[in-house]
């Protein structure tokens, strides 16, 4: 996939290589994506750990076609490592499993994976001991994601207590990590807390009868998440505001999907939105919330006019849409996904951004109590937050902070609206169910928040 950035273009043409390596500049990957590999998990899959739980996984993924090896003998490359941490009772446990990696790193192959499995720490049920240990797996992943190189990322799944590592969404989000679907995810841990989820019958097309509502779909990060989901076998419900309409039509016509023209803060927008998939006989499956704005001014000049659009698009607008959704059980399908777009502003905050980071920590908090609320309906709500993503939203950034964002990550490079796309497309899957409430970054493992 080409790249939009101009200094990633020209440290990757020849004079600029030799430059850049002369004067010890970055120079991001290459990120292989979904299409540039044809195998689901790079071969071979190192499989680390001695328990039960590491049987399971290397059982899992040998069921799944991998090249699965249990150390690395004399391996000349390694595409995968999967370290499974879910008995580990103290932290003098965690070295005797990590450890064999550390004479591996320098043959992992470009692009590799690492994925570590453990519990997670859960603030006193377990004994001191227990907890220090399950803490420190997350410092292990998060330092590991800032020291692999050349397109390599780390990433964990944290599995609650009384989870067996066979459950649905275990396999599914390994799967996720292992992929190249999560080339900007770095860094970062999902958390799986029920065995709810089943696995598609056609890995391929996971989404296949289900019919997925994105708002803001006419461009940038939301036209990538249409693109996506109908990939991967959704029927899609476009909408954007009506001054986006052509492009909003020709993205319906590319996707056969049903566009609709609505601006998401008028108040009548629920009812209309309910009244439009009536007329249609839709039920909605998945409820992606992508459409966004900024209107960015230091705090000192904030003004109500740059301050209540903000957060009336990108969170009082969901708070509303899903209060009709859930009231309306003819439209809601059964085991309805929700995904909502927030951002890394809404974690560490952002100079400038009081008001975006009030809406997008705003959703934060909104999904696990969305989460509660759609578990009686079999349903479940996550929040995916973009870091520096190549957008025309990032491309109004003035060119300074707008260099600096970009390279402020692991990976040197900002993300493309696909990789956002990928995460929102993974939770958005019948695998997915057992993930509830949780918040993924999509950041290419961003300097700023946790
Ligand atoms: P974009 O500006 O390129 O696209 C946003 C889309 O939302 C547009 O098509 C716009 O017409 C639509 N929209 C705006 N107001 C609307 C309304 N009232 N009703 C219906 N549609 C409306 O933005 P993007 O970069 O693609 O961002 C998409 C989402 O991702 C946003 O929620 C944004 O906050 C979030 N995000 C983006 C980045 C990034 O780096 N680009 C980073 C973090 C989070």
């Amino acid at each position: 996939m080409p790249t939009t950035d101009p200094y990633t273009r020209f440290v990757r043409s020849g004079p600029g290589r030799a430059i850049a390596t002369k004067l010890g500049l970055p120079r991001p990957s290459r990120l292989p994506r979904r299409g540039d590999r044809t195998a689901a998990v790079l071969d071979p899959v190192v499989v680390l750990g001695a328990g039960t739980g590491a049987e399971t996984i290397a059982a899992g993924l040998l069921d799944g076609g991998a090249d699965v090896r249990r150390r690395f003998e004399d391996l000349r490359e390694v595409g995968s490592v999967v370290i499974v941490l879910d008995e580990i009772a103290r932290p003098t446990d965690i070295g005797d499993i990590v450890l064999p990696l550390a004479g591996a790193m320098r043959s992992l192959a470009p692009g590799a994976r690492i994925v570590t499995i453990s519990r997670p720490a859960t603030g006193g049920a377990q004994d001191p001991a227990t907890e220090a240990a399950r803490g420190g797996v997350e410092g292990f992943v998060r330092s590991l994601g800032h020291e692999v190189r050349r397109g390599a990322t780390a990433n964990g799944i944290l599995v609650a207590d009384g989870i067996a590592l066979d459950a649905p969404s275990v396999t599914g989000a390994l799967g996720f990590l292992l992929s190249a679907r999560s080339a900007f995810v770095d860094g970062q841990f999902l958390t799986v807390s029920t065995d709810a989820g089943t696995l598609p019958a056609d890995p391929r097309r996971p989404l296949a009868g289900r019919t997925a509502l994105v708002t803001g779909a006419a461009r940038g990060i939301g036209a990538a998440i249409a693109r996506t989901l109908a990939a991967d076998g959704a029927h899609l419900v476009l909408l954007d505001v009506t001054a986006a309409g052509t492009e909003l039509a020709r993205l319906a016509n590319e996707l056969h999907g049903v566009p609709i023209q609505l601006d998401v803060t008028a108040p009548s927008a629920p009812d209309r939105l309910l009244a439009f998939c009536r007329e249609r006989g839709l039920h909605l499956d998945i409820v992606v919330h992508n459409a966004g704005i900024t209107r960015d001014k230091l705090f000192a000049n904030m003004t109500l006019d740059r301050w209540d659009p903000v957060i009336a698009v990108n969170l009082s607008s969901q708070i509303a849409i899903n209060a009709a959704l859930l009231g309306a059980q003819d439209v809601l399908g059964t085991d309805p996904r929700f995904v909502s777009l927030a951002s890394t502003s809404g974690i560490a905050g952002n100079r400038g951004q009081t008001n975006y980071a009030v809406s997008k920590a705003g959703v934060i908090s909104l999904v696990p109590a969305l989460a509660a609320q759609l578990a009686a309906h079999g349903g479940t709500a996550n929040a995916v937050a973009p870091g520096f993503i190549e957008t025309e939203m990032t491309a109004k950034i003035p060119p300074l902070p707008r260099e600096i964002a970009r390279r402020a990550n692991s990976l040197q490079q900002g993300g493309l609206p696909v990789d956002v796309a990928e995460a929102v497309a993974f939770l958005a899957s019948p695998a997915a169910g057992g993930i509830q409430g949780d918040t993924l970054r999509v950041c290419g493992q961003n300097l700023v928040g946790r």
